[in-house]
């Protein structure tokens, strides 16, 4: 197939000063949790992405120096020379298919506490460092000053040896000792880098004409600036200095790369914005400079990117998550493939990988980072290594994947789901306030199985164990998801809850599938992720009274990792949700619950008409246990997903392909996947 001509714009190449990008297509840098620690991984990862047809691959922020390292969380690296040969990796990875490599050093002054180096963090001004640790930066004298300007020359000079394309000058995301000098809250300074507009960019300006200086000749220097801190009058704004920032430097830099701060508000999710949510944010800096401009926000529609260009407002398209869920999005737009694009769900998944320390997953995307380690590209999969079929019970997440990825095996799949449509645990979720994006799971999904010949699908067929036997398949896939628990056992209970029999209980399946409360609400959350949170907002725009009871100290807390905990808590204190943190639920009667406090185990007695406990779910394997009871004539029987295990949307996603990939190859012997060790010192 070809490319519609409407999308020829986005394959045209960009100038950035002495080098140019093959096209629009650019992936901006982003945190991956492979860095330094796993720099194969990363190198392949990134490789990758330019296989896919982004024009520009960037490494994600890369630390120039021990005086400023973030301990346990894995970057990029770029200390000395002995960094440069694991970057060079990525860069000939990048190169071999035709893309620009860029690079993003950073010097993270006031937000590292630098536990592993030991060495005081510093800054513009003296301050406790942002992470929360005993630990506060020195304010930095004007030696400090001359050995920071060198450092990022150093680095500069370091990253063309490696190869890179393009260097960045990074002050973004409230993280990076530039931002903090630009930032009229975090500079307290009366010397001449300190109070006006114009002494806080001094050293932005230093930098980047000497980083020009060193390397300008060849290389690419970019800015990334947060040209809103989302602070009002404590930060920068597009409206104000943001915008004063880019004029005054206007035609320094070879491209600007431009977003809002901080990660939070740069990287928000689907739950909270829509795709292009920062282009009102941005859209001024073309109008301010005549080199070309990068942003982003979560853009996955080729219509809305060509309308940035078109409009004037954007020169290249910059990804991070379109292009970690679909790191083959561009080819699939020069190809005419536009239905086979595997969209980003806006869930941040991905991030939390940086927030674990652990190499990045990805919902939509089950490749990511299994690429190095495990062999796993994203488009291509080994075809099927024998003739059998396989029956796959239950079009959940996983499911769908298993069939998904067995029929582009070549095996011939039959995919029996008890309900009237796919999607299991997904299609009621999406239906979860600000949640629909997530659709795009079996959406894509969905499509990809309908072209396949070899996949039948057979939609209300509820299947018991006979019926699987008389179906006389080769293989027998069990995908039939899992129920949440109505007995309060979780993390905080390890036995039920004492709950009255009169008592109206409601799970959370029983909510999505359209059953209401009566009575005040109240929602017990011991899963600390978005489902309580979720149920509470769609219950209270409802116009019921909610009261959400929790052991942790706020709501969802593990959306802290994904970086929406401030914006729900928000959220539900706006709606008038009650929030009673540190409490557990000690007994619940028909019209209301004794709480107990974590700590004194004093309890306190509230009105309930309804009681929601969000505490585990419960894998749904009697059809696997009557299976297993039968015992064929199958050559295998085997569980994935949740009714295995109930986790993430994206663990059963990955059990669903995983499964695929191994089925019918050898069994792998010891560890199943490449290790990067670390390398032992000489002395
Ligand atoms: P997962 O996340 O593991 O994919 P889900 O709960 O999302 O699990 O999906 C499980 C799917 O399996 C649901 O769509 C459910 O209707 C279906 N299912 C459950 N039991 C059966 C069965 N006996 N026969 C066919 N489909 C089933
Ligand atoms: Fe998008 Fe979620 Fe994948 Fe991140 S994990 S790239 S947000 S689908």
């Amino acid at each position: 197939m070809n490319r519609n001509p409407r999308y020829d714009v986005l394959f045209e190449p960009v100038k950035i000063g002495p080098v140019t990008a093959p096209n629009r297509f650019y992936q901006v840098p982003h945190c991956n949790g492979m860095g330094h620690r796993y720099p194969s991984s990363m190198a392949e990862m990134r490789g990758i992405k330019a296989e896919g047809g982004w024009g520009v691959v960037n490494t994600e922020e890369c630390e120039i120096s021990h005086t400023s390292e973030l301990g346990g969380v894995i970057e990029a690296r770029l200390w000395d020379d002995s960094d440069i040969p694991a970057l060079a990796r990525m860069v000939e990875k990048v190169h071999a298919h035709g893309a620009l490599a860029g690079i993003e050093p950073a010097h993270l002054g006031m937000e590292v506490s630098n536990n592993y180096s030991r060495e005081i963090p510093m800054g513009p001004t003296a301050r406790p460092v942002d992470v929360l640790d005993p630990v506060q930066s020195r304010a930095m004298d004007k030696a400090d000053i001359r050995a920071f300007r060198k450092m990022h020359v150093d680095a500069a000079v370091r990253a063309k040896k490696a190869g890179f394309d393009i260097v960045y000058v990074y002050a973004g995301h409230d993280m990076t000792t530039l931002m903090h000098f630009l930032s009229p809250s975090r500079n307290d300074r009366t010397d001449e880098y300190g109070g006006s507009l114009e002494n806080r960019v001094r050293l932005m300006r230093e930098v980047l004409m000497e980083t020009k200086e060193a390397i300008g000749d060849t290389t690419a220097i970019a800015v990334r600036l947060a040209v809103d801190e989302m602070e009002g009058a404590d930060g920068l704004s597009a409206g104000q200095e943001g915008r004063e920032i880019v004029e005054m430097l206007a035609e320094l830099p070879d491209l600007w790369d431009v977003n809002v701060s901080g990660w939070e508000n740069d990287s928000q999710t689907s739950r909270f914005s829509e795709e292009g949510y920062q282009t009102d944010y941005i859209s001024f800096v073309k109008g301010v400079t005549t080199k070309p401009v990068v942003g982003v926000g979560r853009f996955t529609s080729p219509d809305t990117m060509v309308s940035l260009v078109n409009k004037g407002v954007l020169d290249l398209i910059g990804a991070a998550r379109p292009s970690i869920a679909d790191p083959f999005l561009p080819k699939k737009v020069e190809e005419g493939r536009i239905e086979d694009i595997r969209e980003c769900i806006g869930c941040n998944i991905c991030v939390t990988g940086d927030f674990l320390s652990h190499p990045m997953r990805c919902t939509q995307n089950p490749t990511m980072g299994e690429e190095w380690r495990r062999g796993w590209h994203p488009e291509y999969i080994p075809q099927k290594s024998n003739d059998d079929s396989v029956l796959i019970v239950g079009a959940g997440p996983a499911g769908l994947e298993a069939a998904r990825a067995l029929g582009q095996r070549g095996h011939q799949v039959t995919l029996a789901e008890a309900g009237d449509a796919v999607g299991g645990r997904v299609l009621h979720e999406a239906a979860l306030p600000g949640l629909a994006a997530w659709k795009r799971v079996v959406d894509y999904r969905s499509y990809q199985i309908s072209q396949m010949p070899n996949l039948n699908l057979y939609l209300q067929s509820d299947l018991s164990a006979e019926q699987v036997a008389e179906f006389e398949p080769d293989h027998v896939v069990v995908a039939t998801g899992s129920r949440w628990s109505a007995t309060g056992v979780g993390r905080q209970n390890r036995r039920p809850i004492a709950i009255a029999d009169d008592v109206h209980v409601l799970t959370p399946d029983a909510i999505m599938a359209g059953q209401m409360p009566k009575g005040p609400v109240v929602i017990f959350d011991d899963d600390h992720y978005y489902m309580a949170g979720a149920l509470a907002e769609k219950l209270r725009a409802a116009g019921h009274d909610v009261t959400y009871v929790t052991p942790a100290a706020d709501v969802s807390h593990w959306t802290h990792k994904t970086m929406e905990q401030a914006r729900i808590q928000t959220r539900l204190i706006e709606m008038d949700v009650t929030i009673i943190p540190l409490h557990n639920i000690s007994e619940v009667r028909a019209d209301s619950i004794d709480l107990a406090c974590i700590y004194t185990g004093s309890t306190r007695d509230i009105p309930c008409g309804t009681f929601i406990p969000v505490t585990m779910r419960e894998a749904s394997d009697t059809l696997y246990a009557d299976l297993t009871a039968l015992g064929g004539p199958w050559k295998s029987l085997t569980r994935v997903g949740d009714c295995l295990a109930p986790g993430t949307i994206a663990a059963a996603i990955y059990s669903g392909h995983k499964f695929a990939r191994e089925f019918g190859e050898p069994a792998p012997q010891g560890v199943p996947f490449k290790r990067e060790l670390p390398l032992l010192a000489v002395d």
